[in-house]
């Protein structure tokens, strides 16, 4: 049996640098908080808790005072950086340069253009999406699926981004549908902020499963990227399966297979992909 671990799949440098940082700063100390979870992987978040990182929600951040936190790739509103100040609490910046960027785009329309709505393609509530929104001071108006397209005043000029994980494919179909509803005179702009991190693997993504009788796509279950690469393989072959550990494997999905492929998200680690590659050897010998 043919065992192929995707050589193109596994952490985007964002989340190498997150997790790089974390890693030197416990070098040097016992624990280190960080906001959320450092990477939407429970086994990689559980490897870091071994050597000390600890996660908090900002509530507990509220109650530190006088320590290290580090923020992750996905970045934070500003809100957070003033309640870390108060509390004299320093912060280890790991957002990823393009969420820095993206925030840094959106503030300055905000600030130039007070008159334009802000509308920001994205999962309501993601941690990049709360980021982005609080650039805006709170109103920027998130657009999820065509369903939250009515919450817009065509009338007024509206300025579209999009969260840098969304697909390439819907914010164009949403630019045309937004396109057509605008009113007569009103300006409408959209600025593609989506990170080919996660768009550029696609076509690569759809060889590899096409190539394999069986994929078995390795993720975390909260992660958004995980989520869209995986329906990308299943769109190429319908025998993908989504697995967050070796344990998930069961013998009827690979029942016949003579090759499998195993290829993961921007925030599968390669040891996990490794660890479903090594069980699937022992199996078969
Ligand atoms: S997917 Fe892109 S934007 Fe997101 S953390 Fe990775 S490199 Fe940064």
């Amino acid at each position: 049996m043919i065992i192929e671990v995707d050589k193109e799949s596994g952490f985007c440098p964002g989340v190498v640098s997150a997790i790089r940082k974390a890693e030197v700063e416990l070098q040097t100390r016992q624990t280190l908080y960080c906001l959320g979870d450092i990477v939407h992987n429970s086994q990689e978040v559980q490897r870091l808790q071994e050597q000390g990182l600890t996660t908090i929600d900002h509530d507990q951040l509220s109650q530190l005072h006088d320590t290290k936190v580090l923020l992750r790739a996905h970045g934070e509103p500003p809100s957070t950086y003033r309640m870390a100040q108060q509390n004299n609490v320093t912060i280890i910046d790991a957002t990823c340069p393009v969420v820095l960027q993206l925030q840094k785009k959106i503030r300055r329309m905000y600030v130039s253009e007070p008159k334009s709505q802000i509308v920001i393609y994205g999962k309501q509530g993601h941690a990049e999406v709360n980021g982005l929104v609080g650039q805006t001071d709170g109103t920027a108006i998130v657009v999820e699926s065509e369903a939250d397209l009515d919450k817009i005043d065509y009338s007024c000029p509206v300025r579209l981004f999009s969260q840098t994980t969304m697909s390439v494919d819907h914010f164009r179909k949403l630019i045309e549908t937004m396109n057509r509803r605008m009113c007569d005179g009103a300006d409408f702009q959209s600025f593609d902020t989506i990170c080919r991190q996660v768009a550029n693997r696609i076509p690569h993504m759809l060889e590899f499963a096409r190539k394999h009788d069986v994929v078995l796509f390795v993720s975390g279950k909260k992660s958004s990227n995980g989520k869209a690469l995986f329906e990308v393989c299943q769109s190429a072959n319908p025998r993908s399966w989504f697995v967050s550990s070796p344990q998930d494997v069961d013998a009827a999905m690979i029942a016949g297979a003579e090759s499998i492929g195993i290829c993961g998200a921007t925030s599968t680690p390669k040891w996990q992909m490794e660890q479903v590659a090594t069980m699937l050897e022992g199996r078969v010998q």
